[in-house]
């Protein structure tokens, strides 16, 4: 997908990534090259060979990744996107967008994304599993990430604190937290709900069309 302003943006890429040099495909520039991954103590731990390409929706959504020397297999659950273009899953789409919503800045997303995002893989080539966790795939994924911030005690509740999110929740600075007993709103639910508030229409859509149907669906599931 050619996108003007990713073009620009790598422009200073090769000086600092010196294996990666800008190319044209299909019309389009694209960064690709190797990537090093050095373990802690500066030993060079592999090298990928990858591609970085603008998307729709870059600087407020992530470029898209892709590692091109079948270093490790192409499905889901080595976080590639199967079933769309096999490029990188690197996050939760939530998280993304929280990253990206005052525009992405791509030295910070190669440092803070791409390299953990190999460096995970290497460690999974070698010992068969993931180092530091990981989220789950899909519907699963996003109820853990949502969890990680708001900490809802079931379903309804998770729901309710959607609806108050989507609706600019904004009690008196005294306020107890409708969520936690004898809590003040601004101690505990207060930072999660505004940092969610910036991806409000993307909470809204998650859950209207995909947690409602979901909890309908399966209404004994526990949540992480
Ligand atoms: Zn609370």
């Amino acid at each position: 997908m050619k996108n003007e302003k990713f073009e620009e943006d790598i422009i200073s890429i090769p000086e600092i990534f010196n294996k990666l040099s800008i190319v044209e495909l299909d019309g389009e520039k694209i960064l690709k090259g190797e990537l090093d991954i050095i373990d802690t103590t500066g030993k060079p731990w592999d090298t990928y060979q990858i591609e970085i390409k603008g998307s729709d929706g870059y600087p407020y959504s992530f470029p898209k990744l892709f590692e091109t020397a079948n270093a490790f297999p192409k499905i889901l659950d080595w976080h590639v996107y199967e079933f769309n273009d096999k490029s990188c899953c690197v996050d939760v789409t939530p998280n993304e967008l929280i990253i990206c919503k005052s525009g992405l800045n791509i030295i910070d997303y190669i440092e803070r994304f791409v390299i953990p995002y190999f460096a995970n893989q290497s460690f999974r080539i070698r010992e068969g599993y993931y180092l530091y966790g990981e989220y789950a795939h899909g519907i699963f994924g996003r109820i853990q990430f949502y969890q990680s911030k708001l900490r809802a005690k079931n379903p309804n509740e998770l729901l309710r604190m959607f609806y108050l999110i989507v609706n600019d929740y904004n009690p008196e600075r005294t306020a107890f937290c409708p969520f936690c007993s004898k809590t003040k709103f601004r101690k505990c639910h207060k930072a999660a709900f505004a940092e969610l508030s910036i991806i409000k229409d993307f909470l809204y859509w998650d859950g209207s069309k995909q947690l409602i149907p979901f909890f309908t669906a399966n209404p004994d599931y526990k949540l992480p």
